[in-house]
């Protein structure tokens, strides 16, 4: 329950298990290279249609004029992003790197772990305060609270701003927009679920980023798995035939209808067992049109993002006494009375999460 590990959505792919069989013989997909003709040489041209096409059943992002970059999860390419976007190597201060408080708790670990010259974590973009150059991280629907975002630094410096849209599906929130970013990354872990794949794309305007971003993974990693690719572009190829071929949005049969309806029973069940607790509070959040769905709805994230009230101080230990496992908000640049819960496991352990957290009683 403390990981966000998507897996939530293998029953809906075990019922179309056979559609999305691949079938990889022992002499294909050798090669390091894929596709010359294109600037992200090694994309196999099966995975570049495929995100363009689910893209446009989806409606939530603007993907023309734009160069397409693949990498190995969307974790790679936050990497050769920061790689990307920092001033040339002379350069001898490293360029900030921030996002709003509370943020995902990995672009901190992930901009340090090298102690890079290029970059470096300077924390919450809201208490920002240098005339320096800057890289905003913005994620939303944000993980860990779901919360709709916009960019908040305020410099008189002109920031450089990531958008990532992990969750920016119709899952998991209303698609509002067609979003139209300079750089704006995406995940495969979070969209279907297949996050041992390790497949993630980022979407960039200016093609010298994006040369830079293709630079780093062939240095990092000579390229993105082809099998990976192959199942990838398969899976994804299965949820947009369903929306070609089935003329109704509302089947059970199609994947982003079965996976709200999923994400929303879990909320309604779980809001329910907070209530009974009577021991934390939840973020709201706003209904808003979806143009994907054609309804009005609520956001429904793959994380709860609970506040423990008066008298608990450290909500990840309170937790762990009813076995409870959470992140606590320390991890996400906040304090210890929040907590994040993920609400994308399997089926079983959602269940026993409820019933333990409906057992917690104010003491
Ligand atoms: N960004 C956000 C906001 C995430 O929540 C995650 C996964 N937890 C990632 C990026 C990384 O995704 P990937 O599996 O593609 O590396």
């Amino acid at each position: 329950m403390q990981r966000g590990d998507p897996v939530a959505f293998g029953p809906y792919w075990e019922t179309v298990r056979n559609e999305c069989t691949v079938d990889i013989k022992g002499d294909e997909w050798m090669s390091y290279l894929c596709d010359t003709n294109n600037l992200c040489w090694y994309m196999v041209p099966q995975m570049r249609d495929a995100i363009l096409r689910l893209h446009n059943v989806v409606g939530n992002v603007v993907t023309k004029d734009k160069f397409l970059v693949l990498g190995t999860g969307s974790s790679q390419l936050y990497q050769a992003l920061l790689y990307a976007l920092s001033p040339s190597e002379s350069s001898h201060h490293p360029i900030n790197v921030v996002a709003a408080a509370p943020y995902y708790s990995e672009y901190k670990d992930a901009t340090d772990i090298l102690q890079s010259r290029l970059f470096k974590w300077t924390g919450d973009a809201a208490l920002y305060d240098k005339d320096e150059p800057y890289i905003e991280v913005v994620t939303s629907p944000n993980n860990p609270d779901g919360t709709l975002r916009v960019p908040v630094v305020n410099s008189k410096v002109d920031g450089k701003i990531i958008y990532d849209l992990a969750y920016y599906w119709p899952q998991y929130t209303p698609i509002t927009y067609e979003l139209d970013h300079d750089v704006m990354l995406f995940t495969f872990s979070k969209c279907t679920g297949h996050a041992g794949s390790r497949i993630g794309w980022a979407i960039v305007k200016d093609i010298e980023v994006a040369k830079k971003m293709i630079k780093f993974i062939q240095l990092n990693s000579i390229g993105v798995s082809r099998e990976s690719q192959i199942r990838a572009a398969k899976i994804i190829g299965v949820i947009c035939d369903g929306y070609q071929n089935l003329k109704s949005i509302e089947s059970d049969r199609l994947f982003f209808y079965h996976s709200k309806r999923l994400m929303k029973e879990r909320w309604e069940k779980f809001k329910g067992a907070i209530e009974q607790s009577k021991v934390f509070t939840l973020t709201k959040y706003p209904t808003s049109y979806c143009h994907f769905n054609k309804d009005f709805s609520e956001q429904y994230p793959a994380f709860a993002w609970l506040k423990c009230v008066e008298g608990i101080e450290d909500g990840e230990s309170y937790l762990k006494k009813l076995k409870i496992r959470t992140r606590g908000g320390e991890r996400f640049g906040v304090d210890a009375k929040h907590v994040r819960v993920s609400m994308i496991g399997t089926d079983d352990e959602f269940i026993e999460l409820c019933t333990r957290l409906s057992n917690a009683k104010r003491e």
